[in-house]
């Protein structure tokens, strides 16, 4: 094992005093509760955060509603994509610091933090960028009567919706607060984000950059501490005017309710699943084991994206599960901070133990547990990326989300029942559908029912390319064009003359 050094601005970074980050500056709060930051790697504690209150949030609310109507709505749209510009450039320049941080409070692998948590969040602020000068109206036919002569024209404005409350889960702490951010301040939005108790350090220290690149004082704020506390206080507060969340089903639902409760505030709701990816039998094994590898197993199978249910023709199955089985138990698994790591540990302890009760459901329904199924020896949150072949569609890891490196098997025979097979879940973020021929694809396309369908790949995400669940996998779409929907609200204007 041979782990890169940490830079001498992380390790210092990691002993300050943290808390949170309101009007242009870090404040300490004023509750006496701190909670510790552990490195999943090795189990230990490496910093400590205050635990916000309604103090911060209301400082954090009333600064982003100052900025929102005051510095950021008098910032012309082409220099809000400047500041987002400047962002991406101060990301990527400072790009080893914060891929390091990522990796120490997470346990992500240091080659997938320099890529996506910062690489991909540069490209997605440039993205966003691009579109605050092209956020329009129309300018529509008005067909009302005319007595004497009078003319009627309309149009719509696209208007932004007020102050954002962007609210983080621990997978991607930078790339998923950017997403938010990025679509918020591109539509003229300010925001104020809580990140996961488990990562709420990096987003400090890109609050610092937002400052460097220019981008005014409030306009982003950070509030840190426990969702039950501080981000039911966020969504309570009377100045939020909607709610971008990524995480969880149950905590997305009742972030939701609590959110329309207070009144109709909008709300963007990412959220888990129960994703399948589908192999047609005219896949060779090799290419159905590199698909499942690429769908199921990266980051520790720690995206929201990322398949946990595999559909594989009855013909192809054992074949398929021995090379599975092969590769997995070739892949590097170790030290995040080891640029030849292929797998970390899991993110944190609860969902380590979470994990480790999965292995012993599938062990107590009769599952097969063709690899893995059990946690590594020695410090950390590690377990063995696992396989499992179900018995039946209804056994529990066919159904409930792991967030983990499980993936679970089922095999079948027949097309049809495999649409059946796939659709057969309250929840649709993603799928995949891999095969050679490309008719059956597109004809399979409009039946299967995910916010997102990959056909011969899966996980990646474009800025261009909207993302978002379908059933109880969300309400609303992040990118493309799709965002700006949810951002902004639509004002009709009609006049006589
Ligand atoms: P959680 O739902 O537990 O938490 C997400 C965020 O919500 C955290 O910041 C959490 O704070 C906060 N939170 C918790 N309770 C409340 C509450 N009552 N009110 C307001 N906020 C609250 O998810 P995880 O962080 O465990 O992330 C994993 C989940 O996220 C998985 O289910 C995964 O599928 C989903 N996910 C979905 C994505 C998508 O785009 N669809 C992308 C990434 C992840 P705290 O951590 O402090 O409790």
């Amino acid at each position: 094992m041979s782990e890169i050094n940490l830079l001498e601005s992380v390790t210092t970074f990691l002993q300050r005093s943290h808390g949170h980050y309101i009007n242009g500056a870090s404040v300490a709060g004023q509750e006496n509760e701190i909670f510790s930051i552990v490195n999943p790697a090795s189990g230990e504690v490496i910093a400590t955060v205050n635990q916000g209150g309604d103090t911060e949030v209301h400082q954090a609310m009333q600064a982003a509603s100052a900025a929102f109507h005051g510095v950021w709505a008098q910032t012309s749209p082409l220099e809000r994509g400047n500041c987002l510009n400047r962002l991406a450039d101060l990301l990527q320049k400072n790009s080893e610091e914060l891929a390091q941080l990522e990796s120490v409070c997470s346990g992500k692998p240091i080659q997938l933090s320099r890529m996506l948590d910062v690489g991909a969040s540069a490209d997605y602020l440039r993205y966003f960028a691009g579109w605050s000068t092209k956020i329009t109206g129309e300018t529509l036919n008005v067909s009302l009567p005319s007595f004497k002569g009078e003319k009627y024209s309309a149009f719509t404005r696209r208007e932004p919706i007020g102050v954002v409350v962007g609210i983080i889960p621990w997978n991607f702490s930078i790339m998923i607060a950017i997403w938010k951010l990025g679509a918020a301040l591109a539509c003229g939005c300010t925001i104020v984000l809580k990140p996961s108790e488990y990562t709420p350090l990096t987003m400090l220290r890109v609050a610092e950059l937002a400052k460097e690149a220019g981008i005014p004082d409030s306009v982003i704020n950070i509030v840190n501490g426990s969702g039950a506390r501080v981000g039911s206080s966020l969504i309570n507060h009377p100045q939020c005017a909607k709610v971008t969340f990524t995480g969880s089903v149950p905590t997305g639902m009742s972030v939701g309710k609590l959110a329309m409760e207070q009144g109709l505030k909008r709300t963007t709701l990412e959220l888990g699943g129960k994703n399948a990816a589908a192999f047609l039998s005219d896949m060779t094994v090799e290419k159905i084991v590199d698909g499942i590898l690429e769908a199921g197993y990266v980051y520790q199978g720690q995206i929201c994206a990322a398949a946990e249910r595999f559909y594989i023709p009855s013909v192809h199955m054992d074949a398929v599960l021995a090379l599975l089985s092969e590769r997995l138990s070739a892949m590097k698994i170790g030290s995040p901070l080891d640029e030849s790591t292929e797998m970390g540990p899991l993110a944190n302890k609860e969902h380590y133990e979470k994990i480790l009760s999965m292995f012993e459901t599938a062990r107590q329904e009769g599952n097969e547990i063709v690899h893995g199924g059990y946690a590594l020896e020695g410090a950390g949150f590690f377990v063995a990326p696992t396989v499992i072949r179900a018995n039946r569609v209804e056994d529990t890891l066919m159904n409930e989300e792991t967030f983990g490196p499980i993936g679970t098997f089922l095999s079948y025979d027949d097309e049809e029942e495999l649409m059946t097979m796939m659709n057969a879940t309250p929840f649709g973020l993603s799928a995949s559908l891999w095969t050679n021929d490309m008719s059956k694809a597109m004809r399979m396309t409009s039946r299967i029912e995910a916010g997102m369908l990959w056909i011969n790949m899966h996980t990646f995400v474009d800025p261009a390319v909207p993302f978002g669940g379908m059933k109880s996998s969300g309400m609303g779409r992040e990118f493309g064009s799709a965002f700006i929907e949810h951002y902004t609200e639509l004002k009709s204007v009609m006049m006589r003359y």
